[in-house]
């Protein structure tokens, strides 16, 4: 262990963790290791905050492991409608995306609305359009299907139910490697040489989820917050209930207005205020001192974390 600070954190959901075979959790771990070096080589070239943020999950979206980009889940009509955002801790400006189905990568769309545009949040149709104006690489469709996917996908209708990714994941039967177990929505938090924060995010949303449904990950302050007063935060769990309880501003303010540490703020809102209402999740905060919290209520949480040493930690 080294005491260099956090410069990059990640996470790939939380939820029930399913036990997959060695080799899957071997290419879960390399593509986590692989998303942290993408980050890191961002920061370690004196890039930004906010760039070392989209290009480790930019890496997360294109892997079929996790529920974001390639590999995320289903809707209810057996298509995919992906949300994501990204914010810069230094100047306060914000990107999103949501309902999106044809961007090969929608935290980098999540980008470009924040560069190019007056607007915050694009939905649909229009956040297609403006980001294949802007240069964003078009996906057919049928790119972001997989077979893992679809079995968790006939699951939950079968089960007539609306689940988070890793519960759906950890349920089927047998939990192991012909099970297909994959892995959730994904996040990364940054602190760059310049001591600017980011944070993003990016997500299928709920597996079985109605056609339309936007979770919390692209709203900014409930998925994914970013402020150099406080801390960058990427949340993830049951969105309407991190919605509702705005848990990544929540986690700001505490830091900011009660001067709590980033370990404390993330478990007041994760452990206490969520299950409160009825939620489940976690969320990875990082501050400008590279303090990182790393706190959920599920079972698990795929998650990892690079220093100024480039040497990535994984853990779930
Ligand atoms: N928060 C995401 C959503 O509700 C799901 C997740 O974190 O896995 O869309």
């Amino acid at each position: 262990m080294t005491c260099h600070p956090v410069t990059l954190a990640i996470h790939g959901g939380a939820g029930a963790i399913a036990r997959d075979g060695p080799a899957r959790e071997a290419a879960r771990h390399a593509d986590l290791a692989a998303a942290l070096r993408a980050g890191h080589a961002v920061l370690a070239g004196a890039g930004a905050a906010v760039d070392a943020v989209v290009a480790a999950v930019t890496a997360l979206e294109d892997s079929p492991l996790f529920n974001a980009g390639r590999g995320a889940v289903f809707t209810q009509a057996g298509t995919h409608e992906l949300d994501a955002a990204v914010m810069d801790g230094a100047t306060g400006r914000a990107g999103a995306v949501a309902g999106v189905t044809n961007l090969k990568n929608p935290v980098s769309a999540a980008l470009l609305v924040m560069r190019n545009s007056p607007c915050v949040m694009l939905c649909g149709r229009g956040a297609e359009r403006f980001a294949a104006e802007h240069g964003a690489e078009i996906a057919d469709p049928a790119y972001f299907f997989t077979d893992e996917r679809y079995a968790q996908f006939e699951r939950a209708r079968k089960r007539r139910r609306i689940e988070l990714d890793h519960d759906g994941a950890a349920r089927g039967p047998g939990n192991d490697a012909e099970d297909g177990t994959v892995y959730g929505t994904v996040g990364a938090v940054a602190l760059d040489r310049a001591g600017n924060l980011a944070a993003a995010t990016s997500t299928g949303g709920l597996t079985n989820k109605r056609v339309g449904r936007i979770g919390d990950s692209p709203i900014i302050g409930a998925g994914t917050y970013a402020d150099n007063a406080s801390v960058a935060v990427s949340a993830t769990g049951v969105g309407e209930v991190f919605i509702r309880a705005v848990v990544a501003h929540d986690i700001a303010a505490l830091v900011r207005y009660r001067s709590v540490s980033a370990q404390q703020a993330a478990e007041e809102v994760i452990l206490r205020k969520i299950p409160a209402a009825g939620g489940r999740g976690g969320a990875i905060v990082l501050d400008r001192s590279g303090n990182l919290a790393m706190v959920f209520n599920t079972e698990g949480m795929c998650r990892g974390a690079i220093r100024a040493d480039g040497n990535p930690e994984v853990a779930i």
